[in-house]
């Protein structure tokens, strides 16, 4: 079996919510129907939202089923921003962190294409981290134009995490809506709706212990959004589309059982990211960690993620070399049209192309254990020399 590294880009499903879902898929029953079936069916989807507003703060009727991570996004931002500039034209600017996930660039950038939107981006700071105050200064070039703020929780490559509550206060003072991208900070950190202060926090099941295809928009009752698509109204009038019982069903028990046991996991996974970076770092190869790291830290970076730069290879060399020897891990980083980019997140912590170029990323979940930081740290230095020697850097 191959060692499996890759846990931020999508995780093993808990059993138990595997087996609740196998359950939940063999009976029939659209959740809008009003018949016996339809009303077990709604009766799932509810409990399912209490369940999963109850494990972060929010209010049940804050939830809005979706169909992911990447959707969530989409709606509250373009719906946010549409809302926003139809009650007052002047609401044209986003501002928005440059570390974000491509499905916050994209869609903030597919509507300064197509919508007239304009758009501030904050930097991030070396660490990767986006502070309160570079979010003010940019609101603050103009305040009455700012439609919307979008800020993500933690870095999904670097796994920087933000203090959201700081910046939530930056733009309630202004009166501006916050929305925050929480898909990798749900089950490793505590996030809590009623205390963060954002009107809207998207999260997806699948980096949790849930399924692939499933997700929430958590959004205050009182935050106007444009839907993306039309159709039945399910969803508050927000989101249309036949609910997934068995996905929101799957969601809402693999994040309540992250949560509850979070504090434990975390600890857990920041010794096996730990173990990864010191024992990359003591292999003499040059190795430095990506991003802000201090052993057992559970607060400033994501617990499962070990970042490592790599002088003189590419990423994505190593990538392929690590998956012949058994094991898997990432660059953090897209590919465009099959030709490796260096990471925008890296760019903009300052790094120079070359040096981002040697990006690895080992996440850590629920399956992982200490032998496959042992594995990993076996396979590596092979794989860093023959890289190397591919690159002609040696
Ligand atoms: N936002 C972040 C930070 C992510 O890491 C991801 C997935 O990689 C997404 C959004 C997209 O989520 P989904 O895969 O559920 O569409």
């Amino acid at each position: 079996m191959p060692v499996y590294l890759d846990h931020a880009a999508t995780t093993a499903v808990y059993p138990h919510v595997a087996e609740a879902m196998a359950q939940q898929q063999r009976l029939v029953g659209n959740p809008s129907s009003l018949h016996t079936a339809g009303r077990a069916a709604r009766r799932v989807i509810e409990e399912s939202r209490e369940r999963l507003a109850g494990a972060l703060g929010a209010r049940p009727s804050e939830v809005i089923f979706t169909s992911g991570g990447t959707e969530s996004d989409n709606l509250s931002i373009a719906g946010i921003f549409r809302a926003r500039r139809d009650a007052d034209p002047r609401r044209s600017r986003i501002v928005v962190s440059a570390v974000e996930h491509h499905a916050v660039l994209d869609c903030v950038e597919a509507l300064a294409a197509r919508d007239g939107a304009t758009v501030t981006w904050v930097p991030c700071e070396a660490t990767g981290e986006v502070t309160a105050s570079a979010v003010r200064e940019a609101i603050e070039l103009d305040p009455a134009s700012v439609a919307l703020v979008t800020v993500m929780w933690a870095n999904n490559e670097v796994g920087a995490v933000n203090d959201v509550p700081a910046i939530a206060e930056v733009t309630q003072a202004h009166g501006i809506p916050l929305h925050v991208d929480a898909v990798q900070a749900v089950g490793h950190l505590p996030v809590d709706m009623s205390t963060c202060g954002a009107d809207a926090v998207s999260i997806s099941a699948h980096k949790v212990g849930g399924p692939v295809g499933a997700g929430a928009l958590l959004l205050r009752r009182d935050r106007e959004v444009v839907p993306l698509v039309y159709g039945g109204g399910q969803e508050r009038q927000v989101r249309s589309g036949t609910l997934d019982t068995v996905g929101a069903l799957g969601m809402s028990l693999a994040v309540e059982y992250a949560v509850t046991h979070l504090a434990r996991e975390a600890d857990r996974l920041a010794a096996l990211r730990d173990s990864t970076i010191e024992g990359a770092m003591a292999l003499d190869r040059g190795i430095i960690a990506g991003g802000v790291w201090k052993p057992s830290d559970v607060t400033h970076r994501l617990p499962g993620n070990a970042h490592l730069l790599v002088p003189g290879c590419d990423g994505d060399s190593l990538l392929y070399l690590l998956d012949a020897a058994g094991v898997e891990v990432s660059t953090g980083s897209a590919c465009q049209a099959g030709v490796p980019q260096p990471s925008h997140v890296l760019l903009a912590m300052g790094l120079a192309e070359r040096a981002a170029r040697g990006a690895l990323r080992v996440t850590f979940g629920h399956t992982s254990v200490a032998s496959d930081v042992d594995a990993f740290l076996a396979a590596l230095p092979a794989a860093v020399d023959r890289a190397r020697r591919a690159a002609g850097t040696t």
